[in-house]
């Protein structure tokens, strides 16, 4: 099990939660923008939320976030410490740096002393696109992961621990394989992400394997979805990823059939009811809603409530295994709802 780092008041690795993060893309001068997207990230779920910090003045328009949100803000700079120790100073609660990208350990002890006093961890965060050129030529996963474990040598190498690592790769399967690789060499916490994954439905397939792939293993304790587009989509993704590798059950989860001939009423559409009434759920219910008896009886005692399409405009109902009653399309979502809250007070 990964060790646990404290990132202001939220604990990541050692069994915690799996945290949600993302990134602005506003402006980070644009204060306000920022701060209007920040909020936005917080309402959907966002647990830590990244934001790219490249000079002085940049550093100075966050300063007015930072306390104005509960969830943690972290600097993200790539090249220039000085930046990252600025960072710590007026108040972020973690920084993601390389220290290695410094090339002068006296430097980096400047950094190391400024994480420590202000109780700031770093992310270390490697990318196939960024790699050294020390390690070109090496298969992508184990330069992946001999990178990062130099950029945590540097700060082991002053006394530094708070440590969370990411080796990711827009390849699907570099990224798995420098994951599973490295969680076998350190307990830090892993921070997941497939990176440039991509837009739209292609970009959250590329990181549900990815990151669904590690966390089905029991590796990960922070997630990302890097999408293109707006980032509230990123929390949206990440939530279902988490939902679907099993990490968190505490919510509706309704499986439906992908129908055909035998097939009498509008499934989807029935599917789409239930999903919008059932989306602030917060305990963990099956449902299963299904076309017709092939298979459809099955599947509904599976789980804990059931929908099977029948004959003359009439479903039947299952709960507990058994089917219960035979209602109108028009009824089973009020019916369902009632289940599910009668089972919630159990
Ligand atoms: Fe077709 Fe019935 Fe199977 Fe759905 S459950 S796919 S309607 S056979």
């Amino acid at each position: 099990m990964s060790k646990v780092v404290k990132i202001k008041n939220l604990s990541i690795g050692g069994g915690n939660r799996i945290a949600i993060q993302s990134m602005t893309n506003t402006d980070t001068l644009d204060t306000d923008a920022t701060a209007a997207q920040l909020k936005a990230l917080q309402i959907a779920g966002c647990d830590i939320a990244r934001l790219a910090v490249s000079s002085e003045d940049e550093v100075k328009a966050c300063k007015p976030l930072i306390c104005k949100f509960d969830m943690p803000l972290v600097a993200d700079i790539q090249f220039d410490y000085k930046l990252a120790v600025m960072a710590c100073e007026i108040g972020f609660d973690k920084i993601r740096f390389n220290p290695g990208n410094i090339g002068d350990e006296n430097k980096v002890k400047i950094l190391v002393d400024a994480c420590k006093a202000h109780g700031v961890p770093i992310r270390i965060g490697v990318n196939t696109g960024s790699l050294e050129r020390e390690y070109i030529g090496l298969p992508p996963a184990e330069a992946l992961k001999k990178s990062a474990l130099k950029h945590v040598a540097l700060l082991e190498k002053f006394g530094f621990y708070d440590i969370v690592i990411s080796v990711k790769s827009s390849d699907v399967k570099t990224m798995i394989d420098a994951y599973r690789s490295l969680a076998e060499e350190v307990d830090y916490p892993l921070h997941l992400g497939v990176t440039e994954s991509g837009a739209d439905i292609r970009g959250i397939v590329r990181s549900a394997v990815g990151i669904g792939s590690l966390l089905c293993d029991g590796i990960g304790d922070t997630v990302r979805v890097s999408l293109s587009g707006d980032p509230i989509n990123e929390v949206e993704a990440a939530r279902l990823i988490l939902q679907e590798s099993g990490i968190d059950k505490n919510y509706c989860q309704i499986v439906s059939c992908p129908t055909c001939s035998r097939c009498k009423y509008d499934l989807k559409a029935l599917v789409d009811e239930l999903k919008a009434a059932t989306k602030d759920i917060k305990t963990p219910v099956k449902l299963a809603v299904m076309g017709c008896v092939v298979n459809g009886p099955g599947e509904a005692r599976d789980a804990d409530f059931g929908v099977v399409g029948g004959t003359g405009g009439k479903v039947a109902i299952f709960a507990g295994g058994k089917a219960v009653k035979t209602v109108d399309h028009s009824e089973v979502v009020p019916e369902i709802l009632r289940m599910i809250e009668q089972k919630s007070k159990i």
